[in-house]
């Protein structure tokens, strides 16, 4: 059976240490470890074998019944602890913290002695394999006082990140769709509340709800301050009651799951709500930042960004673009670096390759100093730490920049923080090629130890003497094919077949070869000096392990020391990363640097939209049609954009936001020019979709969302609606579309663009100063229809709907009778004055069908009612038919 070790036949103290164990860990699967497996017993095991897809067996009886078990392989354990954190779980790991040769020592039946040394929980990853590269992995925890205020915190262990912020009931969904955390602690009692419900439901099985005791403000100071060796937290920046809470329990969770070896964690930052540009969770999905729609990162608007070379740099940029900047002089310093890089391409290109060279920094130095590294984390640091010191020259000195902007120069600095004695002493201690596992050895280099050197070296010469041994022995008996091999049971043997057996114990062989053993197919001796040769092999091999391992304890100690520079060398190379990628973008898709400032200006002069250019020209269609865009004069900071469908007024919507976004961000922009007067918060509402899991209907979802902007949006907000008031009866739709347009206007006065198929809103035109009508060029030919997919001032005369239904392939029978109904409805528009306002709506309704149907009586049906067959000869009902069809033809 799998997993068996000395345990077995112990069954019963081993269960008791397994339920004792257990009895801590309720709400986890609890991986106990047993030799080379990780087994699972009882609801832990039933549940296991669910998800990852194993067999259930059985091991023994516990109060009669069998117990259920399953398990894995402790080798590839990482690769279903991920299916199991995927599928919801949280797993407790269980070691034997000792060799089981040593508890035998204490009598056959004592247990192996276990304890849990780490919770494995989604928020508390710090494997490569467990993440993904390319984002962070944020444990979350919510504060919410009495008052409707809170703090947000949230750390990445993965790469030390930790960071506060307050937020509050109206923002708090918001702040947690940008953190997007994979776990979120809160107290049981803020969930019993129900103060939040609605913001913390996408987060499911990823809430850890936690006793409210844990939330101590006053115990969580005590912790942090003790955790950093600081006085007071005033060192790290001004925290307030709430933030000290969340900061203090989210630190106390991760010193439980990590069961105190904490790893590197720079000390807690406090962000300033007000610098950052406020997206809500909504805005964030519709305008596809880093997912689109259907949840793929391809298409995103990430993905066109994302020029990163290194896992550092591609985190740094998923993080700028989920919080754009709100402040003109932030914005504008990361645009500076941006540009310095944009002028020159050589030079680009030689940092982007040295940063093209480094491994992981921030995930390495992470594992070291939580100790789960191993020699190829130290190697990572080694080979960041030395490309940095070559980046910081190339900074200073040897390029043609006219002197770098004041943030490159910072980071330059923060680029040889650690000290170059760190980085020899690496390079001295450890191999080129190196195992995964320090516990397997073999890479500390030769020459760095003297006693290493000495006993790896009475090691192999002894492997030598073995090799020579084997052809004496074959020379001395006349067998051949007499081998010398080895074994964890026998050690080192000589083995020949049963025949040549005979051979070498006649004579005097005899007395030399010393029987051991005889299998099927061999038979095995050993010798003195073989005995004698095994023994010093293991003890040099022995020697030679706890060498490697002591040099291994003493290096990580090395790093220990130096780890926040080491973590500020890792933030900054990221950081670069982030500046060359966007530099090299700009160059790439000929982007602009844009002009941003406290002014309420937005003007986008030859705007495109990233994705659906990169997509037009992937696909080698034609180019992208720039627009321009003005929202900054009083007269038109509220466009109301018609036009028909699929000529791209969605496009131009979402355009506009994305340039803001990108501007903020620190991007050049896909435009000929840009200027942007900083936005406080971006609101969109396109399209639509239901949300049936939270029992919203299309209609609802887009309501709630209407309201969240007509509510939130300020005078320095941009608002993006697309075709409000499109789920709901036409005239409804209409009132509500209305409203909403002058209350955008008068109330929120806030730069705002608004397409919507209601041709009869262009009217408020004279009633709303600060609109202006546009609308998408189309021309058409031979009844089709061509999109120009230029905006121009003005508005549409009508959608133009059956020519697109056309385009799309609905039947001809359906497009004609359209095409009837359409003409009908229309030539009856002047005459039933009551019907105009919905004429040239996309909707028609079934009661003006009717209407219009009853209007007009149908000859056809009139002549077939009034005829008599009864009364018809054969030759005079044909003649009828021919009448009959010379009447249908003419209607
Ligand atoms: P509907 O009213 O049906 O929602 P729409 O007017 O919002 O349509 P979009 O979805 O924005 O139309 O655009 C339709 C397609 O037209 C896009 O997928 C894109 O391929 C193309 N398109 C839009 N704008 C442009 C442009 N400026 N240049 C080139 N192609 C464009």
């Amino acid at each position: 059976m799998h997993g068996a070790s000395s345990a077995t036949d112990t069954a019963t103290p081993m269960m008791a240490q397994y339920l004792e164990i257990k009895k801590d860990h309720p709400d986890n699967l609890l991986f106990y470890r047993m030799g080379d497996f990780y087994e699972l017993f009882f609801a832990d095991a039933v549940a296991a074998s669910k998800t990852l897809g194993i067999a259930l067996t059985k091991r023994g009886k516990h109060q009669g019944d069998d117990i259920p078990m399953c398990g894995v392989p402790v080798h590839a354990a990482e690769h279903y602890l991920q299916k199991l954190i995927r599928g919801g779980h949280r797993v407790a790991i269980c070691e034997q913290m000792e060799d089981p040769a040593e508890a035998k020592k204490r009598g056959s039946k004592s247990v192996v002695q276990r304890d849990v040394i780490r919770l494995v929980t989604p928020g508390t990853l710090t494997e490569d394999s467990l993440l993904d590269s390319s984002a962070r992995n944020h444990l979350a925890c919510l504060v919410m006082l009495g008052t409707g205020e809170g703090a947000l915190a949230w750390a990445d262990i993965s790469t030390g990140e930790l960071a506060v912020m307050a937020t509050d009931v109206q923002r708090l969904a918001a702040d947690l769709a940008r953190i997007n955390a994979s776990e979120l602690l809160v107290s049981d009692r803020l969930i019993e509340s129900g103060s939040v419900t609605a913001a913390l439901e996408p987060f499911g099985g990823a809430l850890s709800p936690l006793p409210q005791s844990r939330f101590d403000s006053a115990a969580a100071e005590h912790k942090l301050t003790s955790h950093f060796g600081v006085q007071s937290l005033d060192a790290f920046g001004a925290f307030h009651r709430a933030d000290t809470a969340a900061l203090g329990a989210l630190l106390d969770y991760i010193i439980i799951t990590q069961v105190g070896q904490v790893p590197f964690l720079r000390p807690p930052r406090k962000e300033d709500v007000a610098h950052g540009l406020l997206i809500d969770a909504a805005t964030r999905a519709n305008l596809e930042l880093s997912r689109t729609l259907q949840g793929e990162r391809t298409g995103s608007l990430l993905s066109v960004l994302s020029h990163t070379v290194s896992p550092g740099g591609a985190r740094l940029l998923a993080d700028f673009l989920a919080r754009p900047l709100a402040d003109a002089p932030a914005i504008n310093a990361r645009l500076e670096c941006v540009s310095a890089f944009h002028d020159d391409e050589r030079y680009t290109n030689l940092l982007r390759d040295e940063l093209r060279s480094i491994p992981d920094l921030e995930r390495a130095l992470a594992r070291i100093t939580g100790n789960r590294g191993g020699p190829r984390d130290l190697a990572a640091i080694r080979v960041g730490i030395e490309a940095a010191s070559r980046m910081h020259k190339l900074l200073n000195g040897q390029h043609d920049l006219r002197g770098l902007p004041s943030r490159l120069t910072e980071i330059s600095q923060q680029l040889v923080r650690v000290p170059a004695s760190l980085a020899n002493l690496l390079r001295q201690s450890l191999m080129d090629e190196l195992p995964l596992l320090a516990r397997d050895g073999g890479f500390v280099r030769n020459g760095y130890r003297v006693d290493l050197d000495e006993n790896r070296k009475l090691r192999d010469d002894t492997r030598q003497v073995i090799a020579a041994l084997q052809s004496e022995y074959a020379e001395v008996s006349g067998v051949r094919a007499l081998k010398i091999k080895h074994n964890n049971v026998l050690g080192y043997f000589v083995e020949v077949t049963a025949q040549q057996a005979q051979v070498l114990q006649a004579g005097d062989a005899d007395r030399r070869f010393i029987h051991r053993q005889t299998i099927a197919s061999a038979v095995r001796y050993t010798t003195t000096e073989l005995a004698d040769l095994e023994q010093r092999i293991s003890v040099a091999a022995g020697r030679v392990l706890a060498i490697e391992t002591e040099v291994f304890t003493q290096l990580n100690a090395q790093v220990i020391v130096h780890m926040a520079a080491i973590s500020d060398v890792a933030a900054a190379l990221a950081e670069l990363d982030v500046y060359l990628g966007l530099a090299h973008l700009a160059r790439e898709k000929r982007y602009v640097r844009p002009v941003v400032d406290a002014s309420h200006v937005f003007v986008i002069e030859g705007g495109r939209h990233p994705v659906v250019e990169d997509a037009l020209a992937k696909r080698g269609d034609r180019a992208f049609t720039p627009n321009d865009c003005d929202l900054s004069s009083a007269q038109k900071r509220l466009w109301l954009l018609t036009g028909p469908n699929m000529a791209g007024k969605s496009t131009f919507l979402r355009q506009n936001a994305l340039i803001a976004i990108m501007a903020q961000v620190g991007s050049f922009v896909p435009a000929a020019s840009a200027h942007i007067g900083v936005i406080d918060r971006l609101f969109s509402r396109v399209g639509a979709a239901d949300d049936l899991a939270r029992g919203r209907s299309t209609f609802m979802v887009e309501m709630v969302e209407t309201a969240a902007i007509l509510n939130q949006a300020t005078e320095r907000s941009l608002v993006i609606l697309d075709e409000i008031g499109r789920g709901t009866a036409t005239f409804d739709g209409l009132s509500i579309a209305w409203a909403t347009l002058e209350h955008l206007h008068d109330s929120n006065t806030c730069r705002a663009l608004f397409a919507t198929h209601y041709h009869e809103l262009t009217a408020l035109q004279s009633a709303l100063s600060g609109m202006q009508c546009a609308t998408m060029k189309v021309r058409e030919w031979k009844g089709d229809i061509i999109f120009l997919h230029e905006v121009v001032p003005g508005a549409a005369d009508r959608s133009y709907g059956i020519q697109v239904a056309k385009l799309a392939g609905l039947p001809s029978s359906v497009i004609t009778r359209a095409t009837q109904v359409l003409d009908k409805l229309e030539s009856h528009r002047n005459q039933q004055p009551a019907l105009s306002i919905a004429d040239d709506l996309p909707l028609f309704s079934a009661q003006r069908y009717q209407q219009t149907q009853e209007s007009k009586p149908d000859v056809l049906r009139e002549a077939v009612l009034k005829l008599n067959p009864d009364e018809f000869s054969p030759r005079a009902a044909l003649a009828y038919l021919y009448q009959l069809k010379a009447l249908d033809d003419k209607r």
